[in-house]
């Protein structure tokens, strides 16, 4: 398993050092310390956080797989079409607690920093997969989660509970569920996936 612990993080600093300047897909990789996901990443940067990153889809002058930061200015939230009132309508909808890992505004902070966990406004679909601003695509996650570090302290559910969850579900999630377990435990571990 690759760690993306703060894979997200390095990249951006990466991009800081070298703002102005065209900056190659490989070079990005190697400095988000050779995570798969690197291109995931960049598109966080961009569509979640603001950072105005260039690629060839937004200038001619840019082959594919050449990217490039011009200013460290960030496309303030209010402009990414996410009002306000719709960040606290679904971070109330969400009862304050992170959709992908489970905290709560509020709760310590899992990765054991001294600050309490802080929630954001993320996609269910991301927008470079068609996602939109609706509040029906949004969900509140926590910071962790939002950075890409939520692998490396993953709370466990216990059993009672997630059994429960189980039961509750659709047939299909149900029948999800068994063909996870079954690819997870009929296979090599080379072919696990989390
Ligand atoms: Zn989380």
């Amino acid at each position: 398993m690759v760690r993306s612990a703060g894979s997200k993080q390095r990249i951006l600093e990466y991009f800081m050092k070298n703002l102005g300047k065209i900056v190659e897909a490989r070079d990005i990789q190697r400095a988000s310390g050779g995570v798969v996901e690197w291109a995931r990443r960049v598109r966080e940067l961009r569509n979640e956080e603001g950072y105005q990153i260039l690629s060839h889809k937004d200038r001619a002058d840019l082959k594919p797989g050449q990217y490039l930061l011009e200013t460290d200015k960030r496309i303030p939230a209010f402009h990414r079409n996410i009002s306000k009132e719709t960040r606290a309508w679904v971070l109330e909808r969400n009862g304050y607690t992170c959709q992908m890992c489970g905290v709560a505004a509020g709760d310590p902070d899992p990765l054991g920093s001294a600050r309490t966990v802080r929630l954001t406004i993320g996609h269910i679909i991301d927008k470079s997969k068609g996602g939109d601003d609706s509040p029906s695509n949004l969900r509140a996650i926590c910071t962790n989660c939002n950075e890409g570090l939520q692998n490396t302290a993953p709370p466990k559910p216990d059993r009672i509970h997630l059994l429960a969850q189980i039961r509750r579900a659709t047939i299909d999630d149900q029948r999800a569920v068994m063909q996870w377990l079954e690819n997870k435990f009929s296979t090599p571990a080379q072919k696990k996936r989390h």
